[in-house]
C-alpha cells in the first residue's frame, strides 16, 4: 500500500467541504465534525484513491475490505456519545480511520481485526499523536476482548448477522453498543443501551451498508 502522508491546504479545504456535506446530511455533533475536519482521511487509503479521499463514499482498502463512508463514521460516532477517557471496543479495525476518530475525541480505544494483513499494517502506522490512545488486537470480534472488559462503549463496523451475546456481556452498566444488524440487503443501525439493572433498551436508526462481520481469523 502506498500512502501520501503530507497534509496540504488543498486537503484541508476538501475536508472542510466534506464537513459541510455531513452537516447537510444531519450530523450535528460539533465534536464529531471537528474530528473529521482534523483527521487526514487520505492517510488511511492507497494513493490510487487520492482524488476520492474526501468524497462521502466508502473506499477499498487491503484484504478486499473498505474504509467506511465518512457519513457512516460520523453517524456511529455521534450515537456512541464519546467523552474524554471513554473506554471503547471497536470490532473491525480496517483502515483504523474510525479508531482514529474515537482516539482524537480522547477515547481509550481497543480495536480488533480478523484480517492479519490489516492488523500488521495498522501496527506500523502510528505517527499521528492520537495513535497512542489506540491498542490493536488480532482476533475474532464475535468474542470481543474478555480480558480487557468491561467497555463503556462497543462499536461494530461490519454487518453483524445478529447481536453477539458475548459482546453485550462486555458492556458496563449504562454502556452503549452501536451495531449495524443485517436485514437482508442492508443493515439497520441499532443503539443498545445497557441499564444498570442489566436489562437493555434498543433504539432503531436508518439502514446502512457494511462488509460482513465474519467469524474466525484470516
Ligand atoms: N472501521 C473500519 C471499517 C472497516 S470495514 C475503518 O474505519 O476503516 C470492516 C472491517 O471489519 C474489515 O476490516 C473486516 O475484516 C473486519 N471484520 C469483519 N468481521 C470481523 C470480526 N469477526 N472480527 C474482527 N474484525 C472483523
Amino acid at each position: 500500500m502506498r500512502r501520501r502522508e503530507i497534509d496540504t491546504p488543498l486537503d484541508k479545504g476538501r475536508r472542510k467541504r466534506l464537513v459541510d456535506v455531513l452537516k447537510e446530511k444531519g450530523i450535528t455533533s460539533q465534536q464529531v465534525l471537528n474530528a473529521i475536519n482534523h483527521i487526514p482521511r487520505h492517510f488511511y487509503i492507497d494513493t490510487v484513491f487520492d482524488a476520492k479521499a474526501y468524497d462521502d463514499i466508502a473506499l477499498q482498502i487491503e484484504a478486499n475490505q473498505t474504509i467506511s463512508q465518512p457519513y457512516t463514521v460520523a453517524f456511529q460516532t455521534q450515537l456512541l456519545d464519546v467523552k474524554s477517557g471513554t473506554k471503547i471496543l471497536e470490532v473491525g479495525t480496517g483502515s483504523a480511520y474510525q479508531a482514529s476518530v474515537l482516539a482524537y475525541l480522547g477515547a481509550e480505544v481497543y480495536t480488533i481485526e480478523r484480517q492479519k494483513k490489516l492488523f500488521e499494517q495498522n501496527k506500523l502506522f502510528k505517527h499521528l499523536s492520537y495513535y497512542s490512545n489506540i491498542k490493536y488486537f488480532y482476533g475474532d470480534g464475535f468474542e470481543g476482548l474478555p480480558n480487557y472488559a468491561p467497555f463503556d462503549r462497543i462499536i461494530i463496523t461490519a454487518a453483524a448477522p445478529y447481536i453477539p451475546h458475548s459482546l453485550l456481556q462486555q458492556l458496563t452498566p449504562s454502556g452503549i453498543m452501536v451495531i449495524p444488524v443485517d436485514e437482508g440487503d442492508a443493515q439497520r443501525m441499532l443503539k443498545i443501551i445497557k441499564n444498570s439493572d442489566g436489562t437493555y433498551e434498543e433504539e432503531k436508526y436508518d439502514m446502512f451498508s457494511f462488509v460482513p462481520m465474519l467469524s474466525g481469523k484470516q
